[in-house]
């Protein structure tokens, strides 16, 4: 690439949306940036997230670079894109903004140290490598690092393990194959409702019920048709959506639920219900993720649709339970086409493993409640860990050599999810203590590039800051306010969510 990575004002890591676009804004502005990727080639989580079925969940026109020159030339296919139309998207960006000339890839960084001595970050790389940069952009997400289950015996299965989020290319065929599925958030259910139709058998070791949502519109109203596919007819949705706390065009009904007669409930919810996507969730009553009773009867109504569509009443109850094990919405509903008319099937068979986890996994199968299944092939749907786990990974050192994972030994601490006291001259992108999983993810990375580029550029003029750094007051604040907002809400009230707030607060 011929880059003099000793004479660089910016280096990011990572090369999904957030990193290229930074890389693309910043070298605009006229900074010498480099981004590093451990991977082969531009798209982040959507290069190794190849399993079948992996697909967009959110609706268009949302996800994709707001750009007016991207938006002009390029005609998405579908209304939520496969993960092939998001990697031949990644190759029109690619076209349009030549933005692989400032990466290097297969470079995977090992760690990354600010040196108190030049004000400047120096970043090592696995093959020995090393560069430096005034300014440091860690934009590894939050799905960098996997979740592996530790369950005794999982390196001993003779057959293939898959991680969703690491689909290798020559993946074993699951038509006619006997397939074991761990794991039923979004990729979980995206992953059942393929192979579940070719599989000869699939088994579904289930923790928790996934809350879902009908991805596809039955109105009239929002199909692809009336939505318009073409730029013209989204600009001012995307607009919309830059604005918006959820970063969609959703703008929830502003009245609490119970103030309203059931049946215009009843007619509110369904009307929303048929527009698909996630108009249930973020177009609902405004007190659905406040106010538990709300909540209830949102659950009520979703429920009582969902159970119609499947006919084994032990299923039902399993998929669909009465008291619902967390509440709607406080983690990203799944959506989805027809996972109950799949899950349905005789050769599909659900194992509830709620109260007692898999024992073991042996060379040829899953041993759950005592009994030993054999299998094919095993797919890990189990998703990422913690959303400070990709930042941690990097083995990055602040001021005095600190590590940052001892300065977050006690929790994430942070300035507005971007700045960190004690790592000058740093800003994260998409990771913790910002608005990531519940939020449509390009509408936050711009919104933080922006900020990114007006920081850096401002610094660039007049005084010419060599350094800057997040406050530790700032930190307090920052949490002080999240919070509050956390702790008047229902989000809290998920075990997950409870123990990631310990993780990354
Ligand atoms: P996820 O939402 O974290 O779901 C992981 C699943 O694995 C859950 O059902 C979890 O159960 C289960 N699990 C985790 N550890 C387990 C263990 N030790 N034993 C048994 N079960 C275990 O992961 P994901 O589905 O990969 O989704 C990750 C993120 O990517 C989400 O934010 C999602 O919205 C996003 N995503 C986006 C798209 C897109 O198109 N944009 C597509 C797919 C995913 P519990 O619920 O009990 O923890």
């Amino acid at each position: 690439m011929g880059m003099d990575l000793n004479n660089l004002d910016v280096i990011v890591i990572g090369a999904g949306f957030s990193g290229i676009l930074a890389v693309y804004k910043l070298r605009r502005l006229g900074f010498r940036v480099c981004g590093f990727e451990r991977q082969g080639g531009l798209g982040g989580v959507w290069r190794e997230n190849a399993y079948p079925g992996a697909a967009v969940d959110s609706p268009f026109p949302f996800y994709q670079f707001y750009d007016a020159d991207l938006l002009r030339d390029w005609r998405w296919e579908e209304q939520f894109p496969t993960r092939a139309e998001m990697m031949r998207y990644f190759e029109q960006v690619d076209t349009k903004w030549g933005i692989s000339a400032s990466f290097e890839f297969g470079a995977s960084v090992s760690g990354a140290e600010y040196s108190e001595a030049t004000w400047r970050w120096v970043v090592s790389l696995e093959d020995g490598r090393r560069a430096s940069a005034q300014w440091l952009i860690p934009a590894v997400g939050f799905s960098s690092v996997l979740n592996i289950p530790r369950i005794p015996g999982i390196d001993r299965f003779s057959g293939p393990v898959y991680h969703t989020a690491r689909w290798p290319r020559d993946a074993m065929d699951m038509r006619g194959k006997k397939v074991a599925v761990i794991g039923t958030g979004p990729s979980g259910v995206q992953v059942i409702q393929s192979v579940g139709k070719v599989a000869k058998s699939m088994t579904i070791y289930q923790r928790t019920p996934c809350l879902t949502l009908p991805k596809y519109s039955n109105s009239p109203d929002r199909t692809a048709e009336t939505l318009g596919m073409g730029p013209d007819g989204y600009r001012e949705a995307l607009r919309l959506g830059l604005q918006s706390p959820n970063g969609f065009d959703y703008v929830c009904r502003d009245q609490n639920t119970l103030m309203v007669p059931s049946e215009e409930r009843d007619h509110f919810y369904r009307k929303r219900y048929l527009e698909g996507g996630w108009a249930f969730w973020m177009a609902g009553f405004r007190d659905l993720c406040r106010d538990p009773r709300a909540n209830r009867d949102a659950y009520a109504f979703w429920a009582e649709q969902t159970r119609a569509r499947i006919s084994c009443t032990t299923k039902r109850e399993l998929l669909i339970p009465e008291v619902p094990a967390l509440p709607f919405g406080v983690k990203r509903p799944c959506l989805e086409e027809d996972l109950y008319e799949v899950m349905d099937q005789p050769q599909l068979d659900i194992i509830d493993i709620s109260e007692k986890p898999i024992e073991i996994i042996t060379e040829t199968g899953i041993c759950a409640h005592g009994k030993t299944i054999e299998f094919d092939a095993i797919i890990l749907a189990t998703g990422f860990g913690d959303e400070a786990s990709g930042l941690k990974s990097l083995n990055i050192r602040g001021r005095n050599g600190t590590p940052l994972v001892e300065a977050w030994s006690g929790g994430v601490q942070s300035h507005l999810g971007i700045a960190i006291h004690q790592f000058p001259n740093m800003f994260f992108l998409y990771g913790p203590q910002c608005p990531t999983l519940l939020v449509n993810s390009p509408a936050v990375i711009t919104v933080q590039v922006e900020w990114l580029c007006r920081v850096l550029s401002s610094s660039q003029r007049g005084a010419r800051v060599s350094q800057l750094e997040a406050t530790g007051k700032s930190h307090d604040v920052w949490r002080r306010k999240m919070g509050e907002l956390w702790m008047n809400s229902l989000y809290h009230t998920h075990p997950r969510n409870a123990s990631k707030q310990e993780q990354t607060w």
